[in-house]
């Protein structure tokens, strides 16, 4: 055991758990010399927040436990596997901060995996089946009613071995056979009624070429890829309960066999994957939203892919603190999206200086302002309650743009912005007065004619401090820009509970494109800067449409939770 894991709790990876306690008791009993872990995804989508969930538990226990952690590609599906999955979840996981200890393939065992397949024949534990798969899931049975044996289930070792090496030559079309494990036709564990392990499938594999035309199944695949790599603990969610017998069944027939250790050997535990509102967690759900065109992408800032997340503006470090403080469990729930956006937001707050900009502009005028002087005045980057330092230049001139809904021409009671006739400060610059609301041929207010106070820097006016402070740019001087406001996914918090297509609950105003203006300053900063624009959001540049001189900023969450309150409406 390696000394970190007497390390105090928060500077664990993970929150103390139930597979913490397994391990610890493992530890205890020296069952294992080094706890090894993998991720194990399947290439045939790009990784989801709930993908971050099993990354965090699978490589937080390696580095708690001072063990080792693979990225095992499940690749044993040739026809909805690529090298872009792959290469978009090496990217992903880099960039959620760990680092592997081996890049494997599961089709790099496919030879491995036909000798232990191979072995079970000869032990008179598994048979070539020439069912269809109708027939086969007939004769399975149902919960209640046991199933009968396929005619061929009997079969000699020979007749078997015959079959099976005709079928990896290419000798029968897809569907012809199949090699089924030959275990219990009467459990009450279906899926210990004779498992499929292998399928023909005349479909070449992104990475193991056209060297196979039979494929293992996941069942088969699993188990005897975690044993080979010598895992400890093999981390899945819940819905793998029932493979759980399987799994246990072809290691306790194949240990000590055709190179398998015969201890230890892994287990399989299993954990509550993460559900999260307003959004799926699936790839295959993911999938169709890319390609139905609901989104503008594998990277659309408005998914759940850890590539969209990161397109958005969200850090690795927020995702990983959203892991650590949701946990980990074995009954499965739905999380919240509020404390996934109050882990980006407390993350946002200490790295994103405060900067302003105005998303719906509103013209003022200060008519006692000099035309053609220009001031710098000095702002601070940061609040009082953020303790960093800093401060740039913000031009003031006599026009100005304020925030449309700052201004009120006939304001209900308690608002504090700026009203005909009243007083509002701006935001690190002076105090102004509404003088005049000037309005275009169709009554629309076009600008406002203000007043500034020239002595009201740094100390109120004479008849004491205006109720509101409200953000503004210097009209001449601010850069324009487009600016993407992203919304919830889903106009529900269970899109997948409703009924139906899931996508028909899809949030219609998911995106809306502004064009606003943000202080200069932001010019001078490299352009992965996070920003808080002061009373409206974090924001960042879109890594993949801002350009100089054509700035596109993203929003990465609000300041605060305002959708709650606006449903309650
Ligand atoms: P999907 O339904 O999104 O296709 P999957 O389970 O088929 O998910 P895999 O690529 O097989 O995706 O998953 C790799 C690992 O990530 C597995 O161990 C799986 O259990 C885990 N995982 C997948 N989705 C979640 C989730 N929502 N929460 C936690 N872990 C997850
Ligand atoms: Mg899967």
């Amino acid at each position: 055991m390696s000394s970190e894991t007497n390390l105090p709790t928060r500077q664990r990876r993970v929150n103390s758990n139930f597979i913490t306690e397994i391990i610890d008791e493992d530890l205890r009993q020296r069952r294992y010399a080094k706890i090894v872990t993998r991720f194990p995804p399947e290439p045939n989508g790009y990784l989801h927040i709930g993908h971050a969930k099993s990354i965090c538990l699978n490589f937080g226990l390696a580095l708690d436990y001072g063990g080792e952690c693979n990225l095992r590609f499940d690749d044993t599906n040739p026809e909805t596997e690529s090298i872009e999955y792959v290469d978009a979840a090496k990217r992903d996981v880099q960039w959620l901060g760990v680092q592997w200890a081996r890049e494997l393939y599961a089709s790099d065992y496919f030879e491995r995996l036909y000798e232990f397949a191979v072995q079970l024949i000869t032990d008179g534990k598994a048979y070539v089946d020439s069912l269809s798969d109708e027939e086969i899931s007939e004769y399975r049975g149902t919960v209640t009613q046991p199933g009968k044996p396929s005619p061929y289930r009997d079969r000699s070792v020979e007749e078997n071995l015959e079959l099976f090496r005709h079928m990896r030559d290419g000798g029968f079309p897809d569907g012809a056979h199949v090699l089924r494990a030959k275990i219990d036709l009467a459990s009450r564990n279906m899926k210990l009624r004779d498992p499929v392990l292998y399928r023909i499938v005349h479909a070449p594999h992104y990475h193991a070429g056209d060297a196979w035309c039979i494929y293992p199944l996941y069942d088969f695949a699993h188990p005897l890829s975690d044993a080979i790599e010598g895992i400890s603990h093999s981390i899945c969610t819940l819905e793998f309960e029932n493979n759980r017998a399987i799994y246990d069944w072809l290691l306790e027939n194949l240990r000590g066999k055709c190179g398998l250790p015969h201890a230890p050997r892994p287990y399989q535990y299993e954990f509550a994957r993460l559900n999260l509102d307003y959004t799926v967690l699936s790839k295959r759900k993911l999938i169709k939203l890319v390609d139905g065109r609901h989104v503008q992408g594998w990277d659309d800032p408005r998914l759940p892919t850890l590539s969209g997340v990161r397109r958005r503006g969200v850090t690795p470090e927020a995702i990983r603190e959203f892991c650590y403080r949701i946990g980990v469990a074995k009954t499965n729930s739905r999380v919240d999206l509020g404390i996934f956006e109050a882990a980006v937001r407390d993350d946002l707050n200490h790295r994103a200086p405060r900067v302003l900009a105005v998303l719906r502009p509103l013209k003022v005028v200060l008519t006692n302002y000099p035309g053609g002087k220009v001031e710098q005045l000095e702002a601070p980057y940061w609040p009082h309650d953020v303790p960093k330092e800093g401060w740039r230049q913000v031009p003031f001139s006599r026009e100005l743009y304020i925030e449309r809904d700052d201004f009120m021409e006939h304001p209900p009671k308690g608002f504090h912005r700026l009203v005909p006739g009243g007083h509002v400060r701006l935001r690190h610059a002076y105090v102004i007065r509404c003088d005049e609301v000037v309005k275009n041929a169709s009554g629309e207010i076009a600008e406002l004619h203000c007043t500034y106070d020239p002595d009201t820097i740094g100390k109120n006016p004479a008849g004491g401090a205006p109720k509101g402070t409200i953000h503004w740019v210097c009209a001449p001087h601010a850069v324009k820009a487009e600016v993407r406001l992203y919304d919830r996914l889903f106009g529900v918090a269970d899109p997948e509970a409703g009924g139906g297509e899931f996508t028909a609950y899809l949030n219609p105003a998911s995106l809306t494109v502004v064009e606003g203006y943000v202080e200069p300053s932001v010019l001078q900063d490299p352009p992965a800067t996070r920003y808080q624009f002061e009373r409206l959001g974090y924001f960042w540049q879109d890594p993949e449409d801002s350009r100089p001189g054509d700035l596109v900023f993203n929003r990465i969450v609000t300041l605060r939770d305002s959708w709650t309150k606006a449903q309650r409406k």
